[in-house]
């Protein structure tokens, strides 16, 4: 196969009493995602998109929430363990398209952070990487501000 795709999604629900982290970015905002992890629904879907292009399952298999090494895991720390998945495959990253839905915080003035944290871990150019956010236009949990959710999309070429 020269080109891979795969597709990830995840969501948190928004709790008080935690850290907002997205991206690997800490966002000022009185509720935090909840989680077993650091609940950064963004990772989370990257990682997916990426270990579904692998056909390597999900992040459920691969970080248990039962597992009291990831209790707190920085997203980031995931994302790394999966880049080395990437790496070992013999397939590099072609590009990353990421999906936030998320009533509030308004997250644009802390997109680039974002982008460049995905574009430092996971080894590509800026060019590669792209992240949109948006409201849910008041709709459901997202929408409600009891969730923040993720999709993200990424397609892998062989070689590189
Ligand atoms: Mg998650």
């Amino acid at each position: 196969m020269e080109y891979k795709v795969g597709i990830g999604y995840d969501i948190h629900r928004l709790v008080a009493g935690r850290k907002l982290f997205l991206g690997g970015v800490e966002i000022p905002y009185p509720k935090g995602l909840l989680g077993h992890s650091d609940g950064d629904a963004l990772m989370h879907a990257l990682c997916d998109a990426l270990l579904g292009a692998l056909a390597l399952g999900d992040i459920g298999e691969h970080f248990p929430d039962t597992d009291p090494q990831y209790k707190g895991a920085a997203g980031s720390r995931l994302l790394k363990q999966v880049k080395a998945m990437v790496d070992k495959s013999g397939y590099t990253i072609n590009n990353v398209d990421i999906v936030i839905i998320a009533q509030e915080p308004g997250l644009t003035p802390f997109k680039q952070q974002m982008k460049e944290n995905i574009c430092g871990l996971l080894d590509i150019t800026r060019e590669r990487a792209n992240i949109k956010a948006k409201t849910n236009e008041g709709l459901d949990a997202a929408g409600n501000k009891e969730a923040i959710a993720t999709y993200a999309l990424v397609s892998l070429v062989k070689g590189g």
